[in-house]
């Protein structure tokens, strides 16, 4: 790793020479307060859109003491289109105790600093490395992108045991000298070149060792966050299929899954569906088909087929029905079930 490192460095510290960004707002006058605000600004927001907010909050609230004796509703005025409001709570809540604790000035370890309300130790080393050259390690959602595809890592890199990884990897890359410089580069690199989707290998300087270029995982890595299990329903369908070979169908409520399609009459459970058949009575065998899954965004739908072959002298199951046949080109909406269980049929 020792000999990884130095050419890491080197590599991304030329970049920076050439191409990094050096005319930010927040780059000039670099202050641990400066910083502090446009690293909490730029959570989940775009450079461009930060920079007349990080203009204005600076005019109003030049110093940490200013901040702290605004009232909180000026504050979030000073927010307002930026979103996620907790952010400007907790920079109003931490100016307060930094005058209360620290004399209005920035403590000086990275510990102390990510105490503060909002601040974890990924934005304190960044306020830390960029104002004070405090030599500390990063790990924002860019930095982790790049490391992880840098080194391949296997895994959503929010868990527990990647963070481990991806912050061990972090504090063996960084340098002592020019780690401002280093820190703000890794934050560059991956908003501007190791993107989220189709990053741009060929302008990046780490691509002659970076393991994820060289076995042509880019796209795949880092893997995404794994999904909840959705949750399952049942649902349980009776085909009524007459003698003359047509089916019914009801169309379903406007609202709702496949709303305004049409489908077989849906029951919660089998006994239901044979309660309903003898109500009419019908006395017909019920047949079980073969249950599947249909998968929407929010849950699997587990469905149950019934089928029945209705004698000549049966009534209806339900009003509104629909008596169909493919034949008859009926012009109705069907799901992809329900026309799944109607090729089965004919
Ligand atoms: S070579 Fe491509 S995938 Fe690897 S770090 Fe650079 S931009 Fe990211």
């Amino acid at each position: 790793m020792q000999i990884e490192a130095a050419w890491f460095q080197q590599q991304v510290l030329n970049w920076y020479d050439q191409h990094g960004r050096k005319t930010l707002p927040w780059q000039q006058n670099k202050t641990p307060y400066r910083v502090w605000i446009s690293e909490i600004m730029l959570q989940q927001t775009q450079v461009s859109t930060v920079i007349p907010y990080f203009e204005r909050f600076m005019q109003r609230f030049p110093s940490v003491a200013d901040l702290a004796a605004a009232d909180i509703d000026e504050v979030l005025h000073l927010w307002t289109g930026l979103g996620y409001y907790a952010r400007a709570r907790n920079l109003h809540k931490a100016a307060k105790q930094l005058v209360q604790d620290f004399n209005g000035d920035f403590p000086a370890t990275v510990e102390s600093v990510a105490d503060l309300p909002g601040i974890g130790r990924s934005t304190a080393g960044a306020i830390l490395s960029l104002s004070r050259g405090v030599p500390a390690p990063i790990l924002d959602g860019n930095v982790k992108r790049v490391l992880a595809r840098f080194f391949a890592l296997e895994g959503w890199t929010g868990s527990t045991a990647n963070l481990k990884q991806l912050w061990s990897w972090s504090e063996a890359l960084t340098p002592v000298e020019r780690v401002g410089d280093f820190n703000q580069v890794m934050m560059d690199l991956g908003a501007m070149v190791c993107v989220r989707s189709r990053p741009l290998c060929d302008a990046c300087p780490l691509q002659a060792k970076c393991t994820a270029y060289a076995e042509g995982r880019t796209t795949e890595l880092p893997a995404s966050k794994p999904k909840k299990d959705k949750p399952v329903r049942d649902t349980w369908m009776l085909i009524l299929q007459a003698p003359d070979g047509r089916v019914q169908l009801t169309r379903r409520p406007d609202a709702g899954i496949w709303g305004g399609l049409h489908s077989f009459p849906e029951f919660d459970s089998r006994d239901a569906a044979e309660q309903q058949l003898a109500l009419t009575n019908i006395s017909a065998e019920i047949e079980d088909w073969t249950s599947f899954r249909h998968t929407f965004s929010h849950y699997h739908l587990n469905i149950h087929p019934l089928f029945v072959a209705l004698p000549a002298s049966a009534a209806a199951v339900s009003e509104n029905a629909l008596w169909y046949h493919p034949g008859l080109a009926e012009q109705v909406g069907l799901s992809a079930p329900v026309k799944t269980l109607l090729d089965r049929l004919f």
